[in-house]
């Protein structure tokens, strides 16, 4: 058969989770698609968006399934969107949908599209004020696949090289000792004061924002739908705002008006 023109798989980043974060683009291809597969939460935030389409659910932990689903229903000549919160090239679906082609020798015979969404970073720094100016890391703190001997190596070098840190998936259900974990690491190593930014469910309902220290880190309820934002050595607090310079006020001899909380 020419599956070239029959197998198509559009993998759709569908932003933080609110309608008007949602791209046009992502919007469009979800319309055209007959079967939309995603994890339940989403697909239920999507349904009043799209009509006709088929939903096929599935729960957290069913990754793998949903996506030897989709290519199952592709290859049955069905045109199927795979969704995923966020932007699904960081930490989302779209890695694991093109290694599973790669794997069955697909790559070559399925069209897949990738649309790009506002990531946890973009949609929390956005209500943070912008902790991200200066050059950042993201780390996910699950350690259902990665050890905690790498999430900590990576923590330390992003300690040495004076990064601000976006952790995604800081904690869960069942694996709380990983955050604490990583907030214990980085209470040795910097200031006590350094602003942190704690962004609950980004443009969806609940939505909760916190700016808080180091040292007061614990006294705020950080889960899985929280993504957690770790100032570096020049971020301060102004108003309701984090942010880190870019430098050009420090560049130019001019002062900033926030203040550090120390
Ligand atoms: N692909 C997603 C990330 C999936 S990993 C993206 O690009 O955003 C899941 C993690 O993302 C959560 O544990 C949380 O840290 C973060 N996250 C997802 N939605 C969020 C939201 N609405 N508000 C804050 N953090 C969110």
């Amino acid at each position: 058969m020419d599956t070239e023109a029959k197998c198509k798989i559009t993998i759709i980043g569908i932003g933080p989770g609110s309608a008007s974060l949602l791209t046009d683009e992502a919007r469009s291809e979800l319309r055209k698609s007959d079967i939309v597969v995603g994890y339940r939460l989403y697909l239920e935030l999507l349904a009043p968006l799209i009509s006709g389409q088929k939903l096929a659910s599935f729960e957290i932990g069913q990754e793998e399934e949903r996506v030897k689903f989709a290519i199952d229903q592709s290859l049955t000549g069905k045109h199927v969107s795979v969704v995923s919160s966020g932007d699904a090239g960081i930490y989302g679906m779209g890695g694991l949908v093109l290694e599973k082609l790669t794997d069955l020798k697909l790559i070559h015979s399925v069209t897949v599209r990738i649309i790009p969404g506002v990531s946890s970073l973009s949609s929390s720094s956005s209500l943070l004020g912008a902790p991200l100016m200066n050059d950042f890391c993201v780390m996910s703190l699950s350690d259902r696949i990665t050890p905690w001997s790498s999430i900590e190596k990576r923590i330390n070098g992003a300690i040495s090289g004076d990064f601000v840190m976006v952790f995604y998936n800081p904690s869960s259900n069942t694996r709380r000792d990983i955050f604490e974990k990583a907030v214990n690491l980085l209470k040795e190593k910097l200031k006590p004061g350094t602003p942190v930014g704690l962004v609950k469910n980004a443009y969806r309902d609940g939505q909760a924002v916190t700016i808080t220290t180091l040292e007061k880190l614990y006294e705020n309820e950080v889960d899985m739908l929280t993504t957690v934002v770790i100032g570096n050595s020049s971020t301060f607090v102004s108003g309701r705002f984090m942010i880190t310079p870019r430098g050009y006020l420090q560049q130019t001899g001019k002062s900033r008006h926030g203040s550090a909380i120390r």
